[in-house]
């Protein structure tokens, strides 16, 4: 496809998992993409998974994006993670807050994720590329819509160079987010998050979670396939395919997929589009 791509990837949990992983990146590499990211369990809980798998990643000559929240962590030991990734060779981040599990005091140095974006500028300058998050339908703790937009803006000013988005099915929210950001002088490429659709349950859990609407139309469809994987994958793949061609229109900067470490979906989305 004509558009940068990246994929999302978490830390295996076992060597079965790791393996699968290898297997799923081969297969994704084929789309070239201009990186592969890994997510990082807030409070530190997967730094030796996600650091292994960023390691594995650019051995395998592609390049890596390290997910780092600091949500519970310290100065201390956010300046030591650093200059371990430095060591290895990353060159880019995506700097979060995150979301500590329940029974974590908050606790930490670090309040929000621009708080860890001057940060990382403030002791490594210029040393990575700097990702963060973006939320076109509003973070669920907002306090409103234009505090978030606002917060937004401040991770950019704090030296972000680029974002990715929560998931959506509503391209609008997507095209207003960018549009109100560009009001605001925010100009930094906003680079959609795309979640395949191939689990029903799966994907309504996630999506209370991180306030991710399901538009109507979809969830009642995907009531209806009931237990019928096939239905719910085979309409998955048509609904995500048009999103991503009607982003693509749109000229969007890239598009990246959350993969859940699963290459079929993916894969039959990029086949597709470059059909389109
Ligand atoms: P922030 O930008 O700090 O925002 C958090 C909340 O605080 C928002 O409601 C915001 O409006 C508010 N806020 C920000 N600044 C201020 C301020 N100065 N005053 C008042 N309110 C403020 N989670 C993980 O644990 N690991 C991952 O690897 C991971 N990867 C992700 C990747 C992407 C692309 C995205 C979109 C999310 C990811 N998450 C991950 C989830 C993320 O950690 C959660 O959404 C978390 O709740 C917020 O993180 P943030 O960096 O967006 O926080």
């Amino acid at each position: 496809m004509n558009l940068p791509i990246s994929f999302e990837f978490f830390p295996p949990k076992t060597p079965e998992g790791a393996d699968k992983l290898r297997a799923t990146r081969q297969a994704l590499y084929a789309h070239q993409p201009e990186f592969c990211s890994v997510t990082f369990g807030a409070g530190g809980s997967t730094q030796e998974g996600t650091f292994g798998t960023v390691g594995e990643i650019l051995k395998e000559g592609v390049a890596a994006a390290c997910h780092f929240s600091c949500v519970g962590a310290t100065k201390a030991t956010v300046r030591e993670q650093l200059a371990t990734l430095q060591a290895m060779g990353v060159k880019r981040l995506v700097a979060l807050r995150g979301d500590l599990p329940s029974g974590y005091g908050a606790g930490g140095e670090f309040h929000y994720a621009s708080d860890l974006v001057s940060f990382i500028r403030e002791f490594t300058g210029d040393a990575f590329h700097i990702e963060v998050a973006a939320y076109p339908e509003i973070h669920p703790q907002a306090k409103s819509a234009d505090a978030d937009l606002q917060a937004f803006a401040a991770k950019v000013k704090a030296g972000a160079n680029s974002a990715i988005t929560q998931y959506f099915f509503n391209s609008d929210a997507y095209f207003r987010f960018v549009d109100d950001a560009l009001q605001l002088g925010v100009d930094v490429p906003v680079v959609p998050g795309i979640m395949p659709i191939t689990s029903s349950t799966q994907l309504m859990r996630f999506s209370d979670a991180c306030g991710a609407e399901i538009p109507r139309w979809i969830r009642l469809r995907l009531q209806g396939f009931g237990d019928d994987t096939a239905s719910i994958k085979s309409f998955g793949l048509d609904v995500i395919t048009d999103l991503c061609d009607q982003l693509r229109t749109a000229g969007v900067p890239g598009i990246h997929f959350y993969t859940m470490n699963q290459a079929a979906a993916t894969t039959e989305i990029m086949r597709r589009l470059q059909q389109v």
